[in-house]
């Protein structure tokens, strides 16, 4: 049977699943670096033109194994969807997705990236690694993120450098997340970006708050609306996290904010990580959820004449973790 938008939502709603080690190493999967999915080993199954991100867990009520057509997907002993595992170029099918900086001096409470401490990586190892995922075959998109190692402002020099060099040498569409600074669309624009994204995280502000300690959601959101000016529409888009403890309701008003300042809202459910386990109040979302809010969230953007199915980098190209309007949906 062939994946399709309820299927998808049931296998993001729970977002791991077993899956033999000999066949993993088939196609080499991949360990994100940054977000909230930090740190956990993962792969991609794509079936009836959807595509799915699980993470590696032994304890996963999904199990994956072989089948003569790729790939079956069981649960509680029945087999619910078959699809093809999907080789990673970097960190995801497809694209060069980058994480210049694996460590934050914030300390937003559901990501794991300011305890991994990781590295900061040089100009010449993302080209390293940008030109191994290029010689892999099928390089569609560039995506460059970060966390804030030193300042923001820090951040976007080096993402500004990257993508500079990056501009010169592919000929592909490149996107960048960064922590937003007074110039960064300006720059980030000038220098060849073609799709940016801040992250609001949530749009309810007492759960923001708490979550994000010494950030602002306020100025996420002008950071925002001055993107849409510089970048244009359907080049801006914003994480928005499902299972902090926000209402449907929040969800649906924070969707309709956004998308009416011309922002596409990326519903990304939370992954509750070992690291950040004493953190408490984070539930993944239910299937039925996930539905619900991606079809409020795809009528959203036909209201203001957006299109996610258009996105070329980043996330909503790639629609691993989400249930994606206008994709899935
Ligand atoms: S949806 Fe985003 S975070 Fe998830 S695998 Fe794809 S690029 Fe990575």
């Amino acid at each position: 049977m062939e994946m399709n938008a309820e299927i998808k939502a049931l296998l993001v709603s729970i977002g791991s699943a077993n899956i033999d080690e000999g066949l993993l190493r088939e196609v080499a999967g991949t360990i994100p670096s940054a977000g909230p999915g930090a740190g956990l080993e993962s792969f991609f199954i794509k079936s009836g033109g959807h595509r799915v991100r699980l993470s590696v867990n032994k304890d996963s009520p999904l199990k994956v194994v072989r089948c003569h057509s790729g790939v079956a997907v069981i649960k509680d002993e029945i087999e619910i969807v078959t699809g093809q595992l999907e080789p990673v170029l970097s960190h995801c099918p497809e694209q060069a997705y980058i994480t210049i900086s694996g460590r934050c001096i914030n300390d937003c409470k559901f990501c794991p990236v300011p305890l991994l401490n990781g590295d900061v990586k040089s100009l010449d190892t993302i080209l390293r690694l940008v030109e191994e995922a290029n010689q892999k075959g099928n390089l569609r998109a560039i995506s460059i993120t970060s966390g804030v190692a030193k300042s923001a402002e820090d951040e976007v020099k080096k993402a500004v450098d990257v993508v500079k060099v990056l501009k010169a040498k592919y000929n592909v569409p490149i996107g960048v997340s960064v922590y937003p600074t007074e110039t960064s669309s300006e720059e980030l624009h000038a220098a060849g970006a073609t799709e940016t994204k801040y992250n609001v995280e949530t749009m309810d502000p007492e759960i923001f708050a708490r979550f994000c300690p010494g950030l602002s959601l306020d100025y996420i959101l002008k950071s925002l609306e001055k993107a849409v000016k510089i970048f244009g529409k359907n080049r801006v888009t914003s994480n928005f996290i499902l299972g902090l403890g926000e209402s449907d309701d929040c969800v649906m008003s924070g969707v309709d904010q956004l998308t009416k300042m011309g922002v596409i809202p990326n519903l990304r459910p939370i992954s509750p990580h070992p690291l950040r386990a004493v953190e408490v109040g984070v539930k993944r979302p239910s299937p039925e959820r996930l539905l619900k809010l991606a079809r409020y969230t795809r009528k959203a953007l036909e209201e203001n004449g957006l299109r996610a199915d258009n996105a070329e980098t980043m996330c909503l190209a790639c629609t691993g973790c989400d249930v994606t309007p206008q994709r899935d949906v």
